[in-house]
C-alpha cells in the first residue's frame, strides 16, 4: 500500500498543476485511494456525494489524464462516495477460484454521529425521532420518514443511527442503502443468466427481508418502474409486519414524490413523517464551530460569523466554504483564519461565477446536457414539464451571466416575447428563495459551466 499511496500522491501532484487551487482543495485533496485491482483498476473514494458528482461531471478528464500519466494508458478509474455503503469486494491473490473476499469499509461514516450533530430549532424534532429510533428500533416510530432540502443532515442522521446501533446493539442486522443502490441491487439479481436467476432473487430477498433495520436514503429517486417499487413494497411489508425498523429519507414529503405508487405513499404515512428545516444563524455558527474542532481548523469568531451569515440553506456548502477559508489562511501561512480570509473566499467565488468566457450557447448546451434534453426541445415550443423548467432555468442563467437585451434572448428561444423571458427569469429567481431542488440544480449547472 505504501507504493500505491506514493503513486497516488504523484497523480494528485499532477492534477494540482492543472486545476485551480480551490478546486484542488475542495475536490481532489480529500480523495482517497482505496485499491488498485488487477493492476488496472484504480478505486478512488470521495468524502461526499457532491464531491463524487463534481469529479464525475467536471473533473473526470483531469483525473483520468493524470492517472494515465502515472499508471499507464490502460488504467480504469472507479469513483465511490465513501459515505455510500461500499460493498466493494477486494479480491486477493491470482485469479484463484477461492476468492478471498473482504468488505473493505464500515458502511457508516464515523464522523456522522449523534455527538457530531448540532441540534437547534430547525432539527430538534428530527434529532429526537432519530435518537428514539436508534435507542428502540422497531418500537417507536415506524417507519420514520425524514424529509428536507439538500445538505440539511438527512444522510448524517441515518449514519448516526447506524453508528449508534453498531456501538450499542451490534447483534442487529442493519443496512443502509440509497434508493439507487436498492434498485441496482434488485435489477442485478434479476439480470443474472437463466439458471441462477431464482437463486439470486432469493438471495436478494433473504438479504433485505431478514434485516432488523433498513434505511433507504433519498427515496425520491425511486423510479416508476413498477417491478422495483413492487419489490420495495414487499420488502417494506415484510419488515414492517415483523416490527423491524424502517427509516426513509427524501428531499420532499411523500405526497410530493410523483413517481411513488399510492400504496407505498400510504405506508409511509403510517409512521412518523418529520421534516428538517434550514438552520438559523445560531445553529449555523454552532455547526461551523463544531466543524472547526473536528477538523482542527483555527478560524476566528468574526470569520465564522461572516460565513454563517452568508450561507443559510445548505450545511454542506457552509462546510465547504469553511474549508475554503481555512485553506486560504494556510496559503498565506497564517495560524488563524480571519474575516479577511472569509471575505476573500467569497469574492473568489463571485469571480468564478461571473466568468467572462461564458456565452448564451454555453449556457443552453450545459442546461441541455444537465437535463439530458436536446437543443430543439429547449428552444422549441414543447410545453411539457420536462422542457419547461430547463428552459426557464436557461433563461434565468443567461439573464444572470450576460447582459443581453431581453428581446434578443426571446429570439434565441424560438422568438418568444420578452415578457415571457421576464416571467421565466422572475419565476426561477423566486423559486431559488424557497426550493431546495431548484437551488441545487442551479448550483450544479453553474459548477458545470465554470468547470467545463
Ligand atoms: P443531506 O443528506 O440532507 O443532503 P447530509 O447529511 O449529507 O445532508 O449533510 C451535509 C453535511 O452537513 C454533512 O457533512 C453533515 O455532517 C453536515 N451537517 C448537516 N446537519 C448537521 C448538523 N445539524 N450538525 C453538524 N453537521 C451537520
Ligand atoms: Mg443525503
Amino acid at each position: 500500500m505504501q507504493d500505491l499511496s506514493s503513486l497516488w500522491q504523484a497523480v494528485l501532484d499532477k492534477i494540482e498543476l492543472t486545476v485551480s487551487n480551490v478546486s484542488f482543495v475542495m475536490w481532489f485533496k480529500p480523495l482517497k485511494i482505496v485499491d488498485f485491482v488487477d493492476n488496472k483498476k484504480l478505486i478512488v473514494a470521495t468524502n461526499s456525494t457532491s464531491a463524487k458528482n463534481q469529479i464525475l461531471r467536471n473533473y473526470f478528464e483531469h483525473l483520468s489524464k493524470a492517472a494515465k500519466d502515472i499508471f499507464g494508458d490502460n488504467i480504469e478509474i472507479e469513483v465511490f462516495d465513501q459515505n455510500e455503503e461500499i460493498e466493494y469486494i477486494k479480491v486477493n491473490g491470482e485469479k484463484s477460484k477461492e476468492k478471498e473476499v473482504e468488505i473493505t469499509k464500515n458502511p457508516f461514516n464515523s464522523k456522522y454521529t449523534f455527538d457530531n450533530f448540532v441540534v437547534g430549532k430547525s432539527n430538534q424534532f428530527v434529532y429526537a425521532a432519530a435518537r428514539a429510533v436508534a435507542e428502540h428500533p422497531g418500537e417507536k416510530f415506524n417507519p420514520l420518514f425524514i424529509y428536507g432540502g439538500v445538505g440539511l443532515g438527512k444522510t448524517h442522521l441515518l449514519h448516526a443511527i447506524g453508528n449508534y446501533l453498531k456501538d450499542y446493539n451490534s447483534n442487529l442486522k442493519v443496512k443502509y442503502v440509497t434508493c439507487e443502490q436498492f434498485a441496482n441491487d434488485y435489477i442485478e439479481s434479476l439480470g443474472s443468466n437463466s439458471n441462477n436467476k431464482n437463486k439470486e432473487i432469493l438471495e436478494f430477498r433473504t438479504k433485505y427481508r431478514n434485516l432488523d433495520v433498513l434505511m433507504v436514503d433519498d427515496i425520491q429517486f425511486i423510479s416508476k418502474k413498477t417491478s422495483t417499487q413492487e419489490e420495495f413494497f414487499h420488502t417494506f411489508n415484510e419488515l414492517y409486519q415483523n416490527n423491524k425498523q424502517i427509516i426513509i429519507t427524501s428531499d420532499r414529503p411523500p405526497k410530493d414524490i410523483e413517481t411513488l405508487a399510492e400504496r407505498l405513499r400510504s405506508r409511509f404515512t403510517s409512521g412518523l413523517i418529520q421534516d428538517i428545516q434550514s438552520p438559523d444563524l445560531e445553529t449555523r455558527i454552532a455547526i461551523l464551530r463544531k466543524k472547526c474542532t473536528l477538523e482542527k481548523y483555527s478560524i476566528d469568531d468574526e470569520a465564522i460569523y461572516y460565513v454563517a451569515e452568508r450561507i443559510n440553506t445548505n450545511i454542506r456548502e457552509l462546510e465547504g466554504m469553511l474549508s475554503k477559508v481555512y485553506f486560504l489562511a494556510t496559503l498565506s501561512n497564517k495560524q488563524v483564519a480571519t474575516k479577511e480570509d472569509a471575505m476573500e473566499a467569497f469574492s473568489g467565488q463571485q469571480e468564478e461565477e461571473k466568468n467572462e468566457g461564458i456565452s448564451a450557447d454555453d449556457i443552453i448546451d450545459t442546461v441541455c446536457k444537465y437535463f439530458d434534453i436536446t437543443r430543439q426541445d429547449i428552444v422549441g415550443k414543447k410545453k411539457s414539464k420536462e422542457v419547461v423548467e430547463p428552459r426557464m432555468i436557461a433563461v434565468y442563467l443567461i439573464c444572470e451571466y450576460l447582459e443581453i437585451p431581453l428581446i434578443s434572448i426571446g429570439k434565441m428561444f424560438g422568438g418568444r416575447d420578452y415578457t415571457t423571458i421576464i416571467h421565466s427569469r422572475d419565476k426561477i429567481t423566486d423559486e431559488l428563495k424557497t426550493s431546495h431542488k431548484i437551488q441545487s440544480i442551479v448550483s450544479d449547472i453553474k459548477k458545470m459551466l465554470i468547470g467545463g
